[in-house]
């Protein structure tokens, strides 16, 4: 007679070996795309397969994004375009997942919208127990279940998630936000803030197969703080000691509280690249006390002061928002001084949207019109442009090491990589080179053209590795 608890576990692992297809779509930034790793990875764990097709899939999940009106437009869309499928398969199980999720929560299920589940950020180890309830509710017609659990120390620390592009990876390193900025709905979607361990973090980065590049993200990192004395600038020594990654990138720091030894060791350190997003959001002090930013401008004109003292070539870009609640034309016009006085080599750039939850919406009102905030927004896209582009103009001539991560968007004949300092170069391949034989390694580029977002080069040499 065989042993129950055999039996149990061979019945288990045949009913893992069953379980479904799922597709997963990502929106928003880098931080979900690292979650959809996340989730990927606990599904596959219980024996669900992926697949890349909609058609094909039993399980259809939306990690979304709740940071701008677009992106909420964007999934409401993509949903209704998804209906067409339960019509032709009534058992279908639609998901969403991610900040939108957190946000509109059971909302979503009045919405007449085909959804059967809602699962926040710090839910995804129950998605398969949801799944599960999620059909045996389908087939009761039952409608939808949420699991909108904010954690204050849910990590996903073991989990491996792999999110490798080419030779580049994303690994996320703090999950949360303690800010509260007035326009911001990330402390209420992502919750508060919580670092990974140092020895989990060195130990992804060291498992990632044939990947150069690494960026480290957290929505603040320079807060990244593990048992309250190890801090940003410790985790990256202890990266640069413990692993033979080639180039460490970050995204994103605060202004309010950039740590001087984080610049120190960027400057000394070759494999630390010169790159920071500098998110400045409002060039008036006034509109930055109301967003609740923590610095003034003459305080972020400072800081980009003493980054350039340290290191001259390092590559600044940033976020900016127009039409913020009370917006007046001089404030909008201390943004553009701003940006005119720094000269970012690139800038995300948005109109303010309300978002629900957060104090700009309760307490604020959104008075900037919508012409005006569009209006503004136009002209700061036209003068970052211009500046990009006379950025990109002063380095024709100049050689730069880059690190080739595959081919260029637009042709097969051409390669793809990035600057120490961000920059994005494009070169034809040298005759005889193999793409597979560049990508992943460093090569010498002279630049000899540009538009206001790439550089435009030829190969020189291909260089070795840095160390
Ligand atoms: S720092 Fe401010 S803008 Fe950035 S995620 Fe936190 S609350 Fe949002």
């Amino acid at each position: 007679m065989r042993n129950e608890a055999v039996v149990k576990d061979e019945v288990k692992a045949k009913v893992k070996a069953t379980r479904g297809k799922f597709h997963l779509e990502s929106y928003g930034c880098q931080m979900n795309l690292y979650d959809s790793g996340l989730v990927a990875s606990i599904l596959k764990n219980e024996g669900y397969q992926p697949t890349d097709s909609v058609e094909e899939a039993e399980i259809l999940l939306l990690n979304t994004c709740s940071i701008r009106e677009k992106a909420y437009e964007r999934v409401y869309g993509r949903i209704e375009s998804l209906a067409h499928l339960r019509r032709k398969n009534p058992h279908t199980i639609i998901g969403v997942l991610g900040c939108m999720a957190q946000s509109l929560g059971k909302e979503f299920f009045s919405s007449g919208l085909p959804i059967d589940f809602t699962a926040g950020p710090d839910n995804y180890r129950l998605l398969p127990d949801l799944i599960e309830s999620a059909s045996s509710n389908r087939e009761q017609s039952q409608t939808g279940l949420s699991l909108l659990h904010l954690s204050r120390s849910e990590t996903y620390d073991e989990l491996r998630p792999s999110v490798v592009t080419g030779c580049t990876s994303f690994v996320t390193i703090m999950r949360g936000c303690d800010n509260f900025c007035s326009f911001c709905v990330v402390p209420y979607t992502r919750g508060r803030e919580r670092s990974r361990s140092p020895y989990s973090i060195v130990d992804e980065i060291s498992s990632l197969p044939n990947v150069s590049e690494v960026t480290l993200l957290g929505q603040n990192v320079n807060s990244y703080c593990w048992k309250e004395n190890f801090h940003f600038h410790d985790l990256v020594e202890l990266i640069l000691k413990e692993t033979d990654i080639q180039r460490i990138r970050f995204t994103s720091p605060h202004p309010k509280d950039f740590p001087e030894e984080l610049l120190d060791l960027m400057a000394r350190e070759k494999r630390f690249c010169k790159q920071i997003h500098l998110p400045l959001q409002s060039g008036s002090s006034s509109v930055l006390r109301r967003m609740k930013r923590g610095y003034t401008q003459e305080e972020y004109l400072s800081l980009v002061e003493l980054i350039r003292s340290k290191m001259p070539f390092v590559g600044l870009s940033s976020d900016i928002i127009t039409g913020f609640c009370g917006e007046t034309e001089e404030d909008f016009q201390d943004t553009l001084s701003v940006v005119e006085q720094v000269g970012f080599d690139t800038a995300y750039m948005f109109r303010y949207s309300e978002r629900k939850n957060t104090s700009a919406a309760k307490y604020l009102k959104d008075d900037v019109p919508e012409d005006v905030k569009l209006i503004r927004l136009q002209q700061l896209i036209q003068e970052q442009q211009k500046m990009s582009a006379l950025k990109n103009r002063l380095v024709k001539g100049k050689k730069f090491e880059v690190l080739v991560e595959g081919y260029s968007r637009r042709s097969q004949s051409s390669m793809t990589g990035r600057t120490d300092s961000g920059k994005t170069v494009v070169f034809p391949l040298e005759e005889g080179h193999q793409p597979e034989d560049l990508t992943g390694k460093l090569v010498q580029v002279e630049i000899e053209g540009s538009t206001s977002a790439t550089l435009h080069g030829r190969e020189l040499t291909t260089c070795l590795k840095i160390t």
